[in-house]
């Protein structure tokens, strides 16, 4: 069976068709600029050898629709396709940011759950825009083809209510559904999945923390294979610092910007969502010059790496008070899977609560589940790659094949 996975956001398209039979990848690439003077497309065919071709393609005034149908000819077309027909895709599967309260399964897209994605607009205004208009072209270039919507939001539907409600008045919940609700469900479903495979040992016995460090950055508890808690919050602002998000602050921040320094809420959004984490800190949000500008003694850069792994072990902490009992620790996304420097920092000092990383296992940097902990602690520490289009196709397979 051959899944096509869609990722759109408001200028782009990323996309993975998959072969379930093996897991494999068939094709891959992104749609990138769309909307702007020219849209580009990087299209990826993976041979069976896993030889990779691939090829680039521009274009004045993309637009969402035109970005599809350019990918579902490179799909189709003679020299780089990896398919005959659109029709040989068995079904689409999307990635949907916000589900809201109302989807805690995937599901079989039709009229009805296009308009509740759109009722959960106001909750993920950049997001579920886009990720509607990726289900309205994909329905019109692949007509008859099943759509299926994974929600990022869904594997966290599971969270208590004492975890899920803010101390606001009630009837801001009631009426308007302000609620914690958490992102980055799909990986950190899939990872908690690889940690049970890892360690052999069902995921409904497991107690993880699973740490998703990317640009975005989520820390879940997970009890017996179940979301019960996470950092993000009714938006994925809260918690974590980020590449340029600030995670948690304290509330009373926007009312001075405005008060005092007669700040719009436009230009205290863009501080809080753009210009703050270890962008603010220091001036640059990708990890890798972080941890360049700290290796050259940048005071800045090294007190963003401080604050953004003291903020971890917050969490660290706060979970395994949550949890009682931690079987494993989980790091994942690029910069959990890579920054053997931060994974470090995060643990250090951990050792009462059976926490430690062992410095050898640690610096390994196969592409694969490993335990990075010492033989002679009680908590298994993991670095587990994410992927979340995989996670997305399994999904999309199991909800058309219900
Ligand atoms: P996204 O959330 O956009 O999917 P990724 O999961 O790819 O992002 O993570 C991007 C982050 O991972 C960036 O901060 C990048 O610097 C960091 N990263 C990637 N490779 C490394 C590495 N080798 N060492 C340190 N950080 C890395």
């Amino acid at each position: 069976m051959k899944i096509l996975v869609i990722n759109t956001g408001s200028s782009s398209i990323k996309y993975q068709l998959f072969d379930m039979a093996e897991e494999t990848v068939l094709a891959t690439g992104m749609a990138e600029r769309i909307g702007s003077d020219t849209g580009t497309l990087s299209h990826t065919t993976v041979a069976e050898d896993g030889t990779r071709n691939t090829t680039e393609i521009s274009e004045k005034q993309m637009d969402h629709a035109r970005g599809l149908a350019c990918i579902a000819a490179l799909l189709t077309d003679e020299t780089h396709g990896v398919i005959k027909d659109a029709l040989d895709i068995a079904a689409v599967g999307h990635r949907v940011v916000h589900g809201g309260e109302t989807f805690k399964d995937p599901l079989i897209i039709d009229q009805s759950v296009t308009d509740e994605i759109e009722k959960n607009t106001p909750l993920a205004p950049l997001h579920n825009p886009a990720n509607l208009t990726g289900i309205r072209v994909a329905g019109s270039v692949f007509l008859n083809v099943p759509q299926v919507a994974v929600f990022d939001t869904a594997f966290h539907q599971t969270l208590p209510k004492q975890a899920y409600m803010y101390a606001l008045p009630h009837d801001l919940y009631d009426t308007h559904r302000i609620r914690r609700y958490g992102f980055h469900g799909t990986s950190h479903a899939y990872v908690a999945g690889k940690a049970a495979d890892f360690l052999n040992i069902p995921l409904e016995q497991l107690n993880l923390i699973t740490l998703h460090l990317g640009n975005g950055a989520s820390a879940t508890a997970i009890q017996n294979g179940k979301s019960v808690d996470t950092s993000m919050g009714l938006t994925p602002l809260e918690g974590l610092v980020m590449g340029t998000r600030s995670g948690d602050v304290d509330p009373a921040i926007p009312f001075f910007l405005s008060r005092h320094l007669d700040m719009s809420l436009d230009e205290i959004d863009a501080i809080f969502n753009r210009q703050s984490g270890l962008k603010g800190l220091c001036g640059e949000n990708d990890m890798r010059s972080v941890l360049e500008k700290a290796a050259t003694g940048d005071d800045h850069a090294r007190l963003a790496l401080d604050v953004y792994t003291y903020r971890i072990k917050k969490y660290i902490g706060a979970y395994t008070a949550v949890l009682g009992r931690v079987d494993a620790l989980v790091f994942t996304g690029g910069i959990g899977e890579n920054a053997s420097d931060v994974r470090e920092y995060c643990c250090r000092g951990l050792s009462g609560l059976g926490i430690a990383v062992d410095p050898v296992r640690n610096k390994d940097t196969a592409a694969l589940p490993r335990r990075i902990n010492p033989g002679n602690t009680s908590v298994a520490v993991l670095v587990v790659p994410t992927d979340e289009e995989l996670e997305i196709a399994r999904q999309t397979q199991k909800t058309v094949l219900k």
